[in-house]
């Protein structure tokens, strides 16, 4: 079980969830990438959109 790192709801991984898996938080709808399945990792994940240059 992971946590959502904008709302903090409980998320379980599925147990094909993949490292770089995108899932979205069931509470909040934010796109998380899978950084680590054991133990579980989220991070948001990055905005296709979005430049990154800055
Ligand atoms: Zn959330």
């Amino acid at each position: 079980m992971a946590l959502c790192t904008e709302c903090e709801a409980e998320i379980v991984l599925d147990a094909s969830t993949e490292i770089g898996e995108i899932i979205q938080c069931p509470d909040c709808g934010l796109d998380l990438e899978v950084l680590s399945v054991q133990p579980p990792e989220l991070a948001p994940a990055p905005e296709e959109e979005e430049d990154w240059g800055e």
